[in-house]
């Protein structure tokens, strides 16, 4: 069992990145309005996730580690229209394979709640906890007993980098969430979590970038978008600027980026791309999120509908523009 969930942590924990993705989806489908990610080492000495969602019932904790043991599926049903970030019940158990895990977590409306330490597999410590509502989840020595894939990792500024990735894509899915990251004692990004993207475009490119970028919506009978997208005087020679959020999940779909680009015209130089966020909201039917165990790929229904709606939102913003 600990070689399937080290087996199954080759697939979804990559690297620090991975685990910060993974223990940040958790906050957010526990409806954390505040997550916290403390680095240091650029992950190698602690990864922290810190939340003030729902927690974990105590006695549901030990479960939590358990490989398919998710409590977001209820039934194959729920399987195809799933509205949460994670589903496949295989984040924690694969993080604890590979490192030391600690969970704190307190159930709302519980007087105390549990600490439960997992290292390489196997429960060290557990204890009973008092603190506030929430789940604190500390990952220390990550890949420590997988000597391949710690190797694998790059220099901390790249591995840091990715974090830094990782939180912004969500910070842009989630306006409505603060996020913080710290890295060994500085806090390095921080969102209000007041519900406005373009503040949290701002915090990421900076306010100058932001102030030149104007919303976008519309919608057609299946999709609905929004987001803000930068005028042609800003643009980026790579599309690593510009977020699409499928149901406020960061996806790579090349049509959809494709058919921003093409809204532009010729007002977009070749090899030139606009910065921004876009969100599709779409029913979760349409969407096919088995794709990757990653999750970032992803395949959409009917999506001829959504590139021609993205192509005609964009090239009448941009008319109202004058450009
Ligand atoms: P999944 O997210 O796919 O269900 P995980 O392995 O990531 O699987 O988490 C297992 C279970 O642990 C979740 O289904 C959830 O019930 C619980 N859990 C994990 N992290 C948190 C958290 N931060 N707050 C509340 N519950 C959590
Ligand atoms: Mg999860």
């Amino acid at each position: 069992n600990l070689l399937a969930n080290q087996i199954a942590a080759g697939e979804v924990i990559e690297r620090p990145a991975s685990v910060v993705k993974e223990l940040a989806e958790n906050a957010i489908d526990a409806q954390a309005t505040q997550v916290q990610i403390v680095l240091e080492n650029a992950g190698q000495d602690l990864i922290r996730v810190i939340d003030n969602g729902q927690g974990i019932n105590r006695d549901d904790i030990p479960l939590a580690f358990v490989r398919h043991a998710t409590s977001k599926i209820q039934n194959r049903q729920d399987l195809f229209k799933v509205m949460s970030l994670g589903f496949r019940g295989e984040a924690l158990p694969s993080i604890a394979a590979v490192s030391d895990t600690t969970l704190t977590s307190q159930e709302k409306g519980s007087a105390n709640g549990r600490q439960y330490e997992i290292k390489g597999g196997e429960v060290v410590e557990d204890q009973p906890s008092t603190g506030r509502i929430g789940t604190v989840v500390s990952v220390r020595s990550l890949f420590y007993n997988t000597p391949a894939r710690l190797k694998y990792l790059k220099r901390p500024q790249t591995e840091m980098a990715k974090v830094t990735d990782v939180v912004n894509r969500l910070a842009l899915g989630y306006p409505e969430i603060s996020f913080q990251l710290d890295q060994d004692g500085r806090t390095v990004f921080k969102t209000a979590g007041n519900g406005n993207l373009q503040q949290v475009l701002a915090n990421i490119y900076g306010r100058q970038a932001a102030q030149k970028m104007v919303p976008v919506a519309g919608e057609s009978e299946h999709f609905k978008i929004s987001g803000f997208l930068s005028l042609p005087e800003l643009t980026r020679s790579s599309r690593d600027y510009l977020t699409v959020l499928v149901n406020h999940r960061f996806v790579k779909n090349f049509s959809v980026s494709n058919a921003i680009v093409q809204g532009y015209g010729s007002k977009l130089m070749v090899g030139r791309f606009p910065m921004g966020a876009l969100n599709i909201e779409l029913d979760p039917l349409l969407v096919d999120v088995n794709v990757h165990p990653q999750k970032s790929e992803i395949r959409l229904s009917s999506e001829g509908e959504l590139t021609a709606l993205i192509e005609k939102v964009v090239r009448a913003r941009l008319a109202q523009e004058n450009l």
